[in-house]
């Protein structure tokens, strides 16, 4: 199986896996265009699309691209990605005719609270739930919702390969440093990025193993983590209260 980056806007990636057969997946296709033009330069049949959540950067493109294509379409249970889906839960295995494959569903609430990641290992299709060196915004959960989300990644095999929809790692990158100035993993993550990002190459997928050496989402049992969290008046031993305290340092921080 082949996996594509299909970049779209300014900073969002539609991954599209396919066989030799022919046949595409692509998730979270905000918009139908770049699709349509990657399904013909690779000449490809659209027969699948997962989504993780109903933010229109995510399915902007799917009414076009099921009424062209016909594919399977799997979603979330929520009103707002309106269509008659295959509708998934939280620990359910879906069977995915083609690329004929497997994909366990894991609910990460938080940026929203229906939000859903596809493990369709090795990769993990985690839409805003997860970035490289970094998390999406707390729109719909609390911090034990992220907690509890971030739990459920990090319990993914070390070698699973974060497909994360949006290129955000270098503005990550700048706070996790602020958080872990001396975690040499994350100075060469930095570094490696900013090599990719020079050559216009994407920083994903990346190996969750890398992360959980350099995310600071991932992190919160490290001591630097722990550190810096009690030091803005997080909780000290709330694994929640540190994620909170994280996100909203991300939130008010300025590089
Ligand atoms: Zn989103
Ligand atoms: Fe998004």
């Amino acid at each position: 199986m082949q996996l594509r980056a299909i970049p779209a806007f300014a900073d969002n990636y539609i991954w599209m896996l396919d066989d030799e057969l022919g046949n595409a997946l692509v998730v979270d296709p905000g918009a139908a265009e770049p699709v349509e033009a990657a399904l013909q330069t690779h000449d490809l049949r659209l027969r699948t699309i997962l989504i993780t959540h109903h933010h229109p950067d995510h399915i902007g493109g799917l009414q076009s691209l099921a009424a062209h294509h016909h594919p399977h379409v799997f979603a979330p249970d929520d009103a707002r990605i309106g269509g008659a889906w295959r509708r998934v839960q939280h620990g359910e295995m879906l069977t995915l005719a083609a690329p004929a494959s497997h994909a366990v569903v894991l609910a990460l609430p938080g940026h929203t609270r229906s939000h859903v990641a596809y493990h369709l290992a090795p990769w993990l299709f985690c839409g805003d739930a997860l970035f490289s060196l970094g998390c999406g915004r707390l729109f719909e959960g609390t911090p034990m919702d992220l907690l509890l989300s971030m739990q459920r990644i990090a319990a993914l095999p070390p070698e699973t390969l974060i497909c994360a929809a949006h290129e955000y790692t270098l503005a990550n990158a700048a706070f996790a440093l602020s958080v872990e100035p001396d975690n040499a993993a994350l100075q060469a993550r930095r570094a490696q990025v900013q090599s990719l990002r020079a050559h216009g190459q994407p920083s994903l997928p990346v190996a969750l193993a890398d992360e959980c050496a350099s995310n600071p989402f991932l992190r919160w049992e490290a001591p630097a983590v722990r550190a810096w969290c009690a030091a803005q008046g997080a909780a000290q031993g709330s694994a929640a209260a540190c994620l909170g305290a994280l996100r909203a340092g991300k939130d008010g921080f300025q590089a």
